[in-house]
């Protein structure tokens, strides 16, 4: 069985090759490493590798591993990748770095007002359902302007960017990215200050060579570095 280490090494490499394929420099796609469901025995695994974002899903189970004494004090920045209710907000505001899957305009105000009680600003993405499968959460493209205006009113958020989770076919993977990334090209153009507005989450074990190529910033790796959940 190949190591964490290993693992990562490869998926390194692998996204260095994308961003010379796609002409962009290797700087500009942040890696978030996907521990959901994964021990604090494997995150520190990772960490040791020198890996540092870190991407979770489920809110009780990242509280879990805040506190975990093998993860308790690590410079670890942390991303909430899962879909977030508006009644949990309270519990994570303050403890991410960022948050990628807002899809509803009431989440974002509850997540201003509770970052505007901790006296910060949270850094956060809009979720958008660019496959337009039923099943999965996300704005609908037609929503998002809408969407994006109200959330560069709140005062105690910085909407940063789009995220989107891709159709399991690379090749419609593909271009459902470019989609994302015309989104964010639209969106920039009436944003109060385009400058920030500059991030796309999109990309997972399956697909992120396709991101990539599409713009990707920041891409969701779990299965590829820490083995099947
Ligand atoms: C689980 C998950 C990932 C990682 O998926 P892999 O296919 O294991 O790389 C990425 N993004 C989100 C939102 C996820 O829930």
């Amino acid at each position: 069985m190949e190591s964490i280490a290993d693992n990562l090494a490869v998926v390194r490499d692998q996204i260095d090759s994308a961003c010379r394929k796609a002409g962009r420099r290797p700087d500009e796609v942040r890696l978030i490493a996907v521990s959901k469901t994964k021990s604090a025995a494997a995150i520190r695994e990772a960490w040791e590798a020198g890996q540092r974002e870190f991407g979770e899903s489920y809110v009780q189970e990242f509280l879990d591993k805040l506190e975990d004494p093998l993860l308790s004090g690590l410079p670890i920045s942390w991303h909430f990748i899962g879909h977030l209710q508006s009644n949990k907000v309270r519990q994570v505001t303050g403890k991410v770095s960022m948050i990628h899957g807002i899809d509803k305009v009431t989440t974002a105000e509850e997540l201003s007002k509770r970052s505007g009680q901790h006296g910060i600003v949270t850094d956060c993405l809009l979720e958008v359902n660019v496959s337009r499968e039923s099943s999965k959460h996300g704005l609908d493209p037609a929503s998002l302007m809408t969407a994006a205006e109200a959330c560069f009113r709140l005062p105690n958020i910085r909407l940063r960017g789009l995220m989107t989770i891709a159709s399991p076919d690379p090749g419609q993977a593909r271009h459902e990215f470019a989609e994302l990334r015309e989104c964010l090209e639209k969106l920039r153009s009436s944003a109060p200050d385009p400058a920030i507005l500059s991030e796309l989450s999109m990309g997972m074990s399956q697909d992120f060579e396709e991101a990539v190529l599409e713009g990707s910033t920041m891409i969701r790796i779990g299965t590829a570095i820490f083995g099947w959940r």
